[in-house]
């Protein structure tokens, strides 16, 4: 049979029977009446494979963890294996792996986190006073899809971060397209602060008085104060944003668990899932930065810290039924560290052109995995952004990165 034209005698038949059928008019307006009733039975699910290639409604859910930098020899290696039981014991079998992604640009936190958010290797203020100047993948997803602030988030412990991470100053994009953007390490740093000033440094070891401290430091400071952007409040926070703060501070401190930033970090996502369920959510860890002041088992601890953390908000995926099933968790560091033996003194720092600190791991877990497998080919940060955006339906955005075609949509 070529070119659709039908053959044979059985078509032939069939077709000669429709005509036929066509003649008497109540067979015509039954067909008519049939034809409208499968076109409407059609259509919806029509529209819903439209919407499956690009729009909004879809629903799958991105979830990115950061860690900070960490070396492949304290993690994805022989010797370092130890230090992450859950990304290589409890999720490494179900996941997408890529053993080598390539930092290609500025290993200064700021500028890393932006290059992954951008897909652009930016090249702004190491401490963030510049926002990125080409759109984040926030912007890009609120503008194309027509989607509200409160699906897009950024919780970082990161204090070399600012709420200039949460949006571009590309014109046609901004702050008006931007996420929201906390800091829970920062309340407590600020907690600390004010309790220390007023002369309150004997509470800072009762647990309720901790809780109490927290909550006024809450409660006292702009969210602007806060280096916060928050739903576009001025001057308090949302009621929803304080009381989803409010539930994980109080978790934080009466679960008698480890009091780190990163900790807070986590069951400030944690909550923020609950109760906003966002599309896109980017949790940047930074416990392991503790190796800028020279512990080398600080540093390690940092790593397992964000191991279990990472697991626990993969486990939160899993169960939360807002995200079970539709959403895709990628994991990976902002950068490695300096080599040892180096002259920047190895893994204090992130500052050298070298493997060491150029090269790490990617890990992707959920909806998007086709099959478990490790991917070798090296893939760059700015590959992440563009691909990110393929899951979230976006249109594709213009980017130095390519999108990573094993991340099934
Ligand atoms: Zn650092």
């Amino acid at each position: 049979m070529e070119s659709g034209i039908p053959s044979g005698s059985l078509v032939s038949a069939k077709l000669a029977s429709d005509f036929e059928s066509l003649a008497d008019p109540s067979k015509r307006t039954f067909l008519r009446a049939a034809g409208l009733l499968i076109a409407g039975l059609i259509a919806p699910e029509g529209r819903a494979r439209l919407s499956l290639q690009g729009a909004a409604d879809f629903g799958h859910k991105v979830v990115v963890v950061i860690f900070g930098g960490v070396r492949r020899a304290e993690t994805f290696s022989s010797e370092g294996l130890v230090n992450i039981p859950h990304l290589s014991g409890d999720l490494l079998h179900k996941a997408l792996f890529y053993a080598s992604i390539r930092n290609e640009g500025v290993t200064a936190h700021f500028n890393a986190i932006s290059s992954i958010l951008t897909g652009n290797w930016q090249r702004v203020d190491d401490w963030g006073k510049l926002a990125p100047a080409t759109p984040t993948v926030f912007e890009h997803f609120r503008k194309r899809l027509g989607v509200s602030r409160s699906e897009t988030w950024v919780v970082a412990s990161n204090k070399a971060l600012t709420n200039m991470i949460g949006a571009s100053s590309a014109s046609d994009f901004g702050p008006e397209y931007g996420a929201n953007v906390v800091f829970p390490k920062q309340l407590m740093i600020t907690a600390v602060a004010d309790a220390l000033r007023q002369g309150r440094t004997g509470n800072m070891a009762d647990r309720a008085k901790v809780e109490a401290e927290l909550e006024s430091t809450l409660e006292g400071s702009n969210y602007e104060g806060l280096g916060w952007t928050v739903f576009d409040a001025v001057e308090r926070l949302d009621p929803r944003v304080r009381d989803t703060i409010k539930q994980a501070i109080a978790t934080f401190v009466h679960s008698g668990g480890p009091t780190s930033g990163d900790e807070l970090t986590f069951l400030v996502s944690r909550e923020v899932m609950r109760k906003f369920s966002p599309r896109l959510l980017v949790v940047i860890l930074s416990d392991v930065e503790v190796a800028h002041f020279g512990s080398y088992a600080l540093h390690l601890g940092g790593i397992r810290t964000a191991d279990r953390l990472a697991y626990q908000l993969w486990q939160e995926v899993e169960a939360n039924p807002e995200y079970r099933g539709k959403t895709t968790m990628l994991v990976l560091p902002e950068f490695g560290r300096d080599p040892d033996g180096s002259s920047t003194n190895g893994f204090f720092n992130h500052r050298a052109n070298e493997e060491s600190t150029r090269n790490t791991w990617m890990m992707v877990l959920g909806a998007a995995v086709d099959k478990p497998q490790v991917i070798e080919r090296p893939v760059r940060h700015v590959d992440l952004c563009p691909t990110l955006a393929g899951l979230l339906g976006c249109p594709p955005m213009e980017a130095q990165g390519a999108r990573l075609l094993e991340l099934k949509v």
